[in-house]
């Protein structure tokens, strides 16, 4: 099995990108198979979500999906995963919460720390929840795009993550928007109804407003707090 601590000298999977899904289901088929119940996908539910959730579940119907659920997401957001769930019964989704309650955060912190720090806010309500997640498994799957932002075109479709000491697995890297919304309406996929009210991206919602930018699909979200990314993918 590929894992962190073998890492360099272990013998990396090459996946075809000219096909149908852009090498996605072949990568997802792969990772299943290596990892079996030690992968999970940490699903934000967006519209790249929505296709990795339908791909996912054409190769392990009960895979484990976590939503890490800072309690400040739209209620459109939720509204979403019940639709999914729905849709896809077998599949294992989890609602992963932080261990600070918001007010609990609030007596801690202070009140709105997204305002004031949302890298700590984030630390608290995202990135040690899913180092939680990931403590017990070997592998995570992310909905990573190489076309969305300066800091995402590097990715791979299987990568070291020293942040988590992990291997995070991204089948969707040579997918465009394009090719995304294309899947969804070929396979009538739900997704979130923002997406319909200019909202490319979807956070929580103290955070994300609608694209600033058309041409930055992620420009709505801290929009001018300097921060584009929430630390999950960071190292
Ligand atoms: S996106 Fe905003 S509200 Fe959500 S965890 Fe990060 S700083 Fe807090």
């Amino acid at each position: 099995m590929l894992t962190y601590d073998q890492w360099e000298t272990a013998e990396k999977p090459s996946f075809p990108s000219d096909n149908e899904t852009k090498g996605a289901l072949d990568v997802l088929a792969w990772a299943y198979r290596e990892y079996g119940d030690e992968i999970v996908y940490a699903c934000s539910f967006g519209v790249e979500g929505i296709v990795l959730i339908d791909l996912i579940s054409q190769v392990k119907p009960d895979a484990e999906i976590v939503f890490l659920d800072t309690g400040l997401h739209f209620q459109e957001t939720y509204d979403t995963i019940a639709k999914v769930k729905e849709k896809y019964p077998s599949l294992c989704i989890v609602m992963k919460q932080p261990r600070l309650t918001l007010e609990e955060q609030k007596a801690q912190f202070g009140d709105e720390l997204w305002k004031r720090d949302p890298n700590k806010c984030c630390e608290l309500r995202k990135v040690i929840p899913l180092r939680e997640v990931l403590t017990g498994v070997t592998a995570w799957i992310s909905g990573l795009r190489r076309e969305q932002s300066p800091t995402r075109r590097h990715v791979e479709y299987i990568n070291k993550d020293d942040k988590f000491r992990s291997i995070k697995v991204c089948p969707l890297i040579h997918w465009t928007w394009k090719d995304v919304w294309n899947y969804v309406y070929k396979h009538d996929l739900p997704y979130n109804v923002l997406h319909d009210r200019g909202y490319p991206s979807i956070g929580c919602a103290p955070c994300t407003a609608p694209a600033l930018d058309p041409n930055d699909l992620r420009s709505g979200r801290w929009a001018g707090q300097g921060k584009t990314e929430c630390g999950l993918h960071l190292a």
